[in-house]
């Protein structure tokens, strides 16, 4: 698997901050991404926003 120009991303709650998902991204894109994920520590969809 190529790693080369990916990186991966956290995505982590907005509310509790708890780290839910990873997923690889092309580098180009510098613009920090808001999703609305299920988190498990607060049982519900929540905002998740990447972390480093
Ligand atoms: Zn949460």
């Amino acid at each position: 698997m190529a790693v080369k120009n990916r990186v991966i991303i956290t995505l982590s709650c907005t509310t509790c901050k708890n780290r839910n998902y990873h997923y690889a991204r092309g580098k180009k894109k510098d613009k920090k991404l808001e999703v609305n994920k299920f988190c498990p520590k607060c049982r519900k969809h929540t905002k998740h926003k990447e972390t480093k």
